[in-house]
């Protein structure tokens, strides 16, 4: 299968090579095998080799340094190529997003600093907040997808544990059987336009809905640095579950677009943790060639389909 995260076009033939599989009289690919997925042979990306790579206390992770004081924690064995920040004042730190929770993302961001942590997630699908359970003090939107999703579930997370999805070795103690989004406790509620300072740093935070009700950027305005979730990353662009709003969705590009002269560098949450502020303007002129049906559709199967414009994937529910 061809489908590093959101390259992901290629369901239909998973769901046909799981059918395959599961008739196969004898053991095919199990998320252990050492048979190495397509995505996966394609690592890693270009992006990677330009930014300092610092050890990692979890072999699931890697460790990039992507600005001063900011930690990308990245999960290239995993098709949705997850990256989480670490982002450090001199007081305290955000964590934003936890991860897919197979790795021990706890461990790997004790080891980087000492300071007190703040979790915050870009929003709360359950690749973003699989480890939040683990921290004391998290950070919510107040809205209900974000009350809903901290209940936990086992669907999404035993999805992304589907055939030609894990690529190398899951961590020794990962129970595959019983891997679920645990619930986590919101301690403090967030809302669009609110500050957190970690004491030498200032983070804004801009809600963002489309993706999800709950997305949010972080936006760090003396260092030029927006964190932009899953608004933005390099690769096919998520926009079909049911809680995604595109008219939202191309509002909350239009306001971090606006922003782009401000900005020195985009930190995107898959695939690779660097960008060029330049991408904004052009993935709002594309979207919205989309929204204005210039664009034809590639039907993806699973309902859904992709539209092409400029270099930018989207993939959208098909019309009904
Ligand atoms: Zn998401």
């Amino acid at each position: 299968m061809l489908m590093s995260r959101r390259n992901k076009l290629s369901l239909m033939a998973l769901a046909l090579a799981v059918l395959i599989i599961a008739t196969l009289p004898v053991c095919a690919q199990s998320p252990n095998s050492n048979m190495a997925p397509d995505w996966c042979k394609q690592l890693p990306r270009p992006q990677y080799k330009t930014l300092e790579r610092v050890p990692s206390a979890d072999p699931w992770f890697e460790v990039y340094k992507v600005a001063p004081g900011v930690f990308a924690i990245y999960e290239p064995h995993q098709f949705e190529e997850v990256i989480s920040f670490l982002i450090l004042g001199d007081k305290r730190a955000v964590l934003f997003d936890t991860g897919l929770g197979i790795g021990d993302i706890k461990r790997v961001v004790t080891s980087l600093t000492p300071l007190p942590i703040t979790v915050m997630n870009s929003h709360t699908h359950n690749d973003h907040v699989g480890d939040n359970w683990e921290f004391d003090e998290i950070y919510g939107m107040d809205t209900d997808f974000t009350r809903t999703n901290a209940k936990g579930s086992a669907a999404d997370a035993q999805a992304e544990l589907a055939p030609g999805s894990v690529c190398g070795q899951l961590p020794a103690d990962f129970d595959a059987k019983s891997y679920a989004t645990r619930p986590f406790h919101i301690t403090h509620l967030i809302h669009d336009g609110d500050t957190v300072d970690l004491g030498g740093r200032v983070l804004e935070i801009i809600s963002t809905p489309g993706h999800t009700p709950d997305e949010i950027c972080l936006l760090d305005r003396k260092n030029g640095l927006l964190f932009t979730g899953d608004n933005f990353y390099p690769g096919p662009i998520w926009l079909y579950r049911p809680e995604t709003d595109l008219d939202a969705y191309v509002q909350s590009i239009t306001r971090i677009a606006a922003l782009a002269p401000k900005i020195h560098l985009v930190l995107p949450s898959h695939n690779a943790p660097i960008a060029d502020p330049s991408q904004l303007p052009k993935l709002l002129v594309a979207i919205e060639k989309v929204r204005g049906e210039a664009v034809e559709p590639f039907a993806a199967g699973n309902g859904k389909v992709t539209y092409t414009v400029n270099g930018f994937i989207f993939l959208i529910a098909a019309p009904k």
